[in-house]
């Protein structure tokens, strides 16, 4: 295996209070000993941000955000946080895009406008795409995601700020899987669409998100072009996501 950077994100939903930061400490304490060249970081309730950015003195350790209003400043939108809010939290990525806020009304376009706004304040995007069920079995992945992609990413976008998360939407939260043919192939496909998009030579970083656990987390290290996980339930447990960062170099 080569000791190219993996990324380990966790996306811990609507979970987590002020004592789930033992879980981080002892994630920490992990990474402390652990030689390989990882970047983890943990996206949280926004409620939560600022004190574990506070807590967590780690170069190991990042805390990112799951979602934003797209609005760039303060304004009547009761009960949203903007990208200008999450970074005076301490925020330094986000999860935008994510099928969960999709189903929720976020449309490509509006997608774009909360990419631009987080970009605005330095903010790490974890762009999220992926296909239904429906859109697999009619053969239409690569329509879908190239349909994502254009949608939402702008070429004047700084690309070394975006990584993103393929996210079959059947496979999260299920415990099924893409195969690995299919993998290679999306994973192709994806760096090849991104590289259309900035006429760049290195390709960007993208990850697999779904279902992924410390069992089946051997099966994605023999796929090259996989640059690491966003890991939903998993990420939850301590124990669960260090075994995934073991597992993964076993
Ligand atoms: C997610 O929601 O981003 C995710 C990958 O969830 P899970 O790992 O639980 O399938």
């Amino acid at each position: 295996m080569t000791n190219k950077l993996k990324y380990f994100i966790g996306n811990w939903k609507m979970f987590g209070d002020l004592g789930s930061i033992k879980i981080i400490f002892r994630i920490n304490r992990f990474l402390n000993t652990f030689k390989k060249r990882n970047k983890v970081v943990l996206c949280v309730p926004n409620t939560l941000i600022h004190y574990f950015t506070k807590k967590i003195k780690s170069k190991n350790i990042f805390i990112g955000a799951q979602n934003c209003h797209q609005y760039k400043n303060y304004g009547a939108f009761t009960g949203s946080v903007n990208a200008l809010m999450l970074k005076n939290a301490g925020a330094k990525f986000i999860i935008l895009g994510h099928s969960e806020n999709r189903s929720d009304g976020d449309t490509n376009h509006i997608i774009n406008k909360k990419i631009e706004s987080a970009l605005k304040q330095k903010i790490n995007i974890i762009f999220c795409i992926g296909e239904t069920i429906r859109e697999k079995n009619k053969g239409k992945t690569f329509s879908v995601l190239r349909n994502q992609i254009k949608g939402s990413i702008n070429k004047i976008y700084n690309p070394n700020k975006i990584i993103i998360a393929y996210e079959p939407i059947w496979s999260i939260g299920t415990g099924k899987i893409p195969k690995a043919f299919e993998l290679r192939k999306i994973f192709k496909f994806i760096k090849s669409e991104f590289s259309k998009i900035f006429k760049k030579k290195s390709p960007p970083k993208v990850l697999y998100g779904g279902s992924v656990n410390d069992k089946n987390i051997r099966f994605f290290s023999s796929i090259y072009d996989i640059d690491g996980f966003l890991i939903g339930a998993s990420s939850q447990s301590a124990k669960k996501f260090i075994d995934i960062i073991k597992n993964y170099y076993k």
